[in-house]
């Protein structure tokens, strides 16, 4: 825990990567944000911003 980027994004959204739903971050790494869930191509072309 604690190793969120806190909204800072250091990878484009593309399906394989996690989106963090508290901050919004996307990383390729997983570990990299704090609520990660994972991209699917499904996800991206339905609009580029989820909210829940
Ligand atoms: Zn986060």
């Amino acid at each position: 825990m604690g190793s969120c980027l806190k909204g800072k994004s250091e990878a484009k959204k593309h399906p394989g990567a996690y989106l963090c739903d508290k901050c919004g971050a996307v990383s390729d790494k997983k570990k990299h944000v704090c609520d990660p869930s994972k991209l699917k191509k499904k996800d991206l072309e339905k609009g580029k911003k989820k909210k829940k």
